[in-house]
């Protein structure tokens, strides 16, 4: 099964939406395999947003993602990366379609809340840069086969 990484950003966490955010993700029948707090330094930002640090809104980008610690997710399903996507919404949380998250519990294209992996191949980079090895938890739920047909498995 595809794995993907979310981070909850400090706009998630300041406005007390943790709850919110992972109850969408049980509800919607994806299986938390890895969770985390972590304080965000520049560092790990300029890799993590290495295709946007020449954007005038880098530093601010930067000041925001650190402004509080953030809560790092590995999420696992069957196409949970394209799943996960939809369900995040656009980046600009004014433009996001209600019903997704970004959509429903943000007003900013910056302060939205919720970072998620946009491909399989940059989600395998991104939990190597977030997560060791033996902070992630593979199990399978017991209600696999209530999540899934047999022939989708
Ligand atoms: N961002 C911003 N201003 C912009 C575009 C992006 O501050 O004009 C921030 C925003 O927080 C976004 C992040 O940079 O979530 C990463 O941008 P990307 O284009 O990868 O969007 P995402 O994949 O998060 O939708
Ligand atoms: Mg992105």
């Amino acid at each position: 099964m595809e794995q993907t990484l979310v981070i909850l950003k400090p706009s998630c966490v300041e406005r007390g939406l943790i709850g919110d955010v992972i109850s969408r993700i049980q509800n919607k029948g994806i299986t938390i395999i890895g969770m985390k707090m972590m304080q965000l330094n520049e560092q790990i930002l300029r890799e993590h947003y290495s295709h946007l640090v020449e954007k005038p809104f880098f530093p601010g980008l930067c000041a925001s993602m650190m402004a509080t610690p953030v809560v790092c997710m590995v999420l696992k399903g069957i196409d949970v990366v394209e799943v996960f996507r939809t369900m995040t919404g656009s980046t600009n949380g004014r433009k996001a379609a209600p019903g997704t998250l970004r959509g429903d519990f943000c007003m900013s294209g910056q302060a939205n809340i919720v970072h998620a992996s946009d491909s399989v191949e940059s989600a395998k980079v991104e939990i190597a840069r977030f997560f060791r090895p033996d902070e992630i938890f593979d199990y399978t739920p017991d209600n696999l086969a209530f999540l899934y047909a047999d022939d989708e498995l």
